[in-house]
């Protein structure tokens, strides 16, 4: 059982690195879902799942074909040289090099290595297209035959191993591969193009070190703005559309805990702090349980504890490292007011020499994807990889901080790309389980679909975009006209 489509890795799959979607099926259904142990209305099920994965792909269009071979090196490339947060440096130069090849006008080390291709091509809007550079301290363990096994120093010194886990480098591939055609095809849109290379997003920050170096007074401001996420969510061939919100709001706290160390043999003489914190963890876990209305979206994550060095020293501190994630303005201000109240309360009962301290040290709006924007791209989006690949999805918990870009007052659409294989997609579902999310260390996208899919998916939405007036523009996107 295959896709009813043609096999989009052919006349790739023979590189040195070889293709993990070639796989047999037999392989796929090793253990206990193997079709022989299955019952038939199991494999019906997955039958009716893949075949729906796959229904009505068209095949990729000539001009895909045609700068296909380049955007899949790349992403090997990308894929087998990471980089982490803040430390692009290859990766920017590879994406400026490639850019500045096709006709486009590049400045390098804009807020730290960011990217800025500009294409002219005569009067129009300026639509603006980003790509994050960054990858993850994670080890690879997909076992394909292009597997990171880049090894770099963190922020702190310390040496870690590091994987495009986020799919970024897809991402990359994906806008070299817009930017090519839309280069080549100059009679099919009119405006200004304008491709972002982001870097640090992992590590939220990146997209306003570039603000805060003038990329909106620097270089045009962009009438609409562009992006997209591949993930296991939905399977390659599909991208997701969500109006509205289209993720959450992030914010990072530290709770420093303050008590009075001494002796382990002695805990009369002290405040713990570890006590204190323990029990602040499990009274934070009551917002989502007795606070916030139900239905209402939160996550209240506490990632760390750090406290203590020996098991007989009680310290005379404790921090906690929490994320938090919502949908809403007033469920955030919520959520946030009750972690500084929980945190000032349990301190107190415990008798701490002093009010702990409650920062919030990193954080994120939520993606605004415009609603009118989301309805209009849907056409072109369903011209081009099929009605039923484009799919109404719901908000996502994971943030990002595309958020400032919208902040900005560029109205946006973030869309979803399917980077699933079909197959693996249907038999996960069928089992009542889940693909590796990112950020896995088994996150592999099937990237001969997901590639092909984001290419033409962007150069679709690029060229509704850019085929319309300004004025035009702006009622597409249902924002009010603003001065640059
Ligand atoms: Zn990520
Ligand atoms: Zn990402």
């Amino acid at each position: 059982m295959s896709c009813g489509v043609r096999d989009w890795s052919a006349g790739y799959v023979s590189t040195a690195s070889g293709f993990e979607s070639k796989a047999s099926l037999s392989a796929l259904w090793s253990g206990r879902y193997h079709p022989w142990t299955m019952k038939p209305f199991e494999l019906l099920l997955i039958a009716a799942l893949v075949t729906s994965a796959c229904a009505q792909t068209p095949a990729p269009s000539k001009e895909v074909e045609a700068v296909y071979p380049e955007a899949r090196a790349l992403y090997l490339d990308l894929h087998q040289n990471p980089e982490l947060s803040s430390h692009e440096t290859q990766t920017a130069a590879k994406l400026a090099g490639r850019l500045r090849t096709l006709g486009y006008e590049v400045t390098e080390h804009v807020g730290g290595a960011g990217v800025v291709a500009i294409l002219k091509n005569g009067s129009g809007p300026t639509v603006m297209l980003r790509t994050e550079l960054d990858a993850l301290p994670v080890e690879e363990k997909t076992g394909l035959p292009y597997a990171s096994k880049v090894h770099a120093k963190d922020d702190s010194g310390h040496d870690v191993p590091v994987m495009h886990a986020c799919g970024h480098d897809l991402h990359m591939a994906s806008l070299v591969g817009a930017a090519a055609i839309m280069a080549h095809s100059r009679e099919t849109w009119h405006g200004t193009l304008m491709l972002i290379g982001q870097p640090a997003e992992e590590s939220i920050g990146g997209a306003k070190r570039m603000i805060d170096d003038g990329l909106f007074q620097r270089f045009p401001k962009p009438d609409a703005g562009v992006a997209l996420h591949v993930g296991n969510t939905l399977p390659a061939g599909q991208v997701g559309i969500t109006p509205g919100i289209y993720n959450t709001n992030s914010d990072a706290i530290k709770i420093t805990i303050y008590g009075k160390g001494g002796h382990g043999s002695a805990p009369h003489t002290t405040i713990d702090p570890i006590v204190i914190a323990a029990r602040t963890i499990l009274t934070l876990q009551t917002i989502n349980a007795r606070e916030v209305r139900p239905g209402e979206m939160a996550v209240v994550t506490v990632g760390y504890i750090h406290a203590g060095e020996r098991e007989n020293i009680i310290p005379d501190q404790a921090e906690l490292g929490l994320t938090v994630r919502t949908y809403k303005d007033e469920v955030r201000k919520q959520v946030l007011a009750a972690i500084a109240r929980i945190s000032k309360a349990e301190a107190e009962a415990g008798g701490a020499p002093r009010e702990p301290l409650v920062e919030r040290v990193a954080g994120t709006d939520a993606v605004y994807n415009d609603p009118t924007l989301a309805a209009r791209l849907r056409d072109p989006l369903e011209a081009t990889i099929g009605r039923d690949n484009v799919i109404a999805t719901g908000p996502i918990t994971p943030s990002e901080d595309y958020a400032y870009f919208v902040e900005q007052g560029i109205p946006s659409f973030y869309f979803s790309l399917g980077g699933a294989d079909p197959e693996k997609y249907a038999q996960a579902r069928a089992a009542g389980t889940m693909l590796p999310s990112n950020h896995s260390p088994l996150f592999a996208p099937d990237v001969d679909r997901a590639l092909h899919t984001g290419i033409t998916a962007e150069v679709a939405v690029l060229r509704k975009l850019l085929n319309a007036s300004t004025e035009e523009l702006r009622t597409l996107t249902g924002a009010k006209a603003q001065g640059n």
